[in-house]
């Protein structure tokens, strides 16, 4: 199967995305930088939504308009993906937002699942999957496993920067699930981080340290 990796080369993208990853970027311009980078992307990937036909009234008669009609589905894998489902709910307030927890132990670097919210069955067409940073794909797996499992069959993720190792994962494990990206870097370190990446996304975000 043709891998369905999509980096965005747009310019915008491209000049938020060095922004982000400069180490001196603060809290507050760090979580600016991923809603808009996000929301270009989510442009990108929603090419191909479905539409149906419908008419407006305007100031000066009817018109004929489009609306989308697919439901879309959020899930935010905790808590760095968090920012990235605010920024998409602004563009589609409908959208309906499933929690997923998932860390990953530090001893055995397996995913870990926490929390799973997710309504007993799937109402939705399209499942948006969104994580800042795709690293060995232990979580996307997981999740995508439990979405599935659930009964969805059209899946996607947005993220902003994966390592090669994680596109690998995902390509052998899920290979029908798009990858919207900002960029697929180098490679990961012996912690698992992706470099040069732009470090720990969710403490980036929230200002923590560890
Ligand atoms: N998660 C992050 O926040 N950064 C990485 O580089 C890898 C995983």
């Amino acid at each position: 199967m043709a891998r369905l990796v999509y980096v965005s080369e747009h310019p915008l993208v491209q000049h938020k995305l060095a922004l982000l990853r400069d180490r001196d970027t603060d809290p507050k311009t760090f979580r600016l930088l991923v809603r808009e980078i996000t929301q270009l992307l989510f442009y990108e990937a929603t090419r191909d939504l479905q539409l149906a036909p419908l008419t407006v009234e305007t100031p000066l008669g009817q018109c004929a308009g489009r609306q989308i009609v697919e439901r879309i589905g959020l899930m935010p894998i905790l808590r760095a993906g968090l920012g990235m489902a605010e920024a998409i709910l602004d563009m589609i307030p409908n959208a309906q937002v499933w929690h997923l927890g998932l860390y990953r132990d530090h001893q055995t670097l397996q995913p870990v699942t926490y929390y799973v919210k997710l309504p007993p069955k799937p109402n939705i067409q399209l499942a948006l999957v969104v994580d800042p940073m795709l690293a060995t794909g232990g979580s996307l797996i997981a999740t995508v496993d439990i979405l599935k499992r659930w009964g969805l069959d059209r899946i996607k993720f947005l993220g902003i920067i994966a390592a090669p190792e994680g596109v690998e994962a995902i390509h052998g494990a899920h290979p029908d699930v798009a990858l919207h990206l900002a960029a697929v870097d180098s490679h990961l370190n012996e912690h698992k981080y992706i470099v040069p990446g732009l470090g720990d996304a969710g403490d980036r975000q929230f200002g923590t340290v560890h």
